[in-house]
């Protein structure tokens, strides 16, 4: 099943599901039990919005080997874990604002994991149990700034720097996802999530043992090879086969 959050052309917020026949409003989000209330619902008469709010996202660093290596980089021997703040989350079609404190801004394509339920401490063989579904994400990076400071809350958290979308897919396996980044119709990064050092379920267990997962929260889980930047006025797509496509752009 697919699940929205968009806004219509009178401002109103609402969630929609697609059960196979089209999407359709719900009775409220669909994070929570819900009843669909509404008719087919037209794509191209409502804007989609990031489907989820979340509280906090949750990135993970260098969870591809091709990645690690193009960085120069040891393989973790554990999840790296890092933070993207819930003002950097925006939807499909909005726009990535290229900040004036960087040079060089790239993208990083990801399968984003939204959580379901509270998870904390959660065993490696229940973590699915938590997992609600699947989305595209963009793990925008400020790259020189990045390099520049010790840690990486500025380079990954400036505002827009997390598109999210363009709905939640659940119901799906995680772990063979051909996944894709294109820059003005161009593949710059083309993988699988079958590639994953640490897999989904690893990560939502070891992550609910540092932090409570909340209900919406987003995994970010790390991004292949293929890196680099982009510029004001490029479209930036995020592509996973079963998921769908996430597209931005650029503006100064
Ligand atoms: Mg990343």
């Amino acid at each position: 099943m697919k699940y929205i959050r968009y806004q219509d052309k009178n401002g109103a917020i609402s969630f929609g599901v697609d059960e196979g026949a089209g999407f359709r409003r719900i009775s409220g989000n669909f994070l929570e039990p819900y009843q669909v209330t509404g008719p087919e619902i037209s794509l191209s008469d409502v804007r989609l919005l990031a489907p989820v709010t979340p509280s906090k996202v949750v990135a993970i660093g260098l969870n591809y080997r091709d990645h690690a290596q193009e960085m120069g980089l040891k393989l973790p021997e554990e999840p790296l874990l890092f933070l993207k703040p819930s003002s950097s989350v925006i939807g499909p079609g909005d726009d990535i604002i290229y900040p004036a404190m960087s040079q060089q801004v790239d993208y990083e394509a990801e399968m984003g994991v939204v959580i379901g339920k509270p998870a904390e401490d959660v065993g490696l063989i229940h973590a699915a149990d938590y997992i609600f579904g699947y989305t595209c994400l963009n793990d925008v990076t400020a790259r020189d700034l990045q390099a520049k400071d010790k840690q990486w809350t500025r380079a990954k958290s400036f505002d827009t720097f997390c598109p999210l979308g363009p709905w939640v897919v659940s119901g799906l396996d995680p772990a063979d996802l051909d996944i894709q980044c294109l820059l003005n119709g161009q593949v710059k990064q083309s993988s699988n999530t079958r590639h994953l050092l640490f897999n989904v379920a690893e990560l939502v267990s070891f992550i609910s043992k540092v932090m409570t997962l909340q209900p919406g929260d987003v995994i970010a889980t790390g991004t292949t090879s293929g890196v680099g930047p982009m510029t004001p006025g490029d479209e930036v797509e995020v592509r996973i086969a079963g998921i769908g496509s996430l597209v931005n752009r650029i503006v100064r």
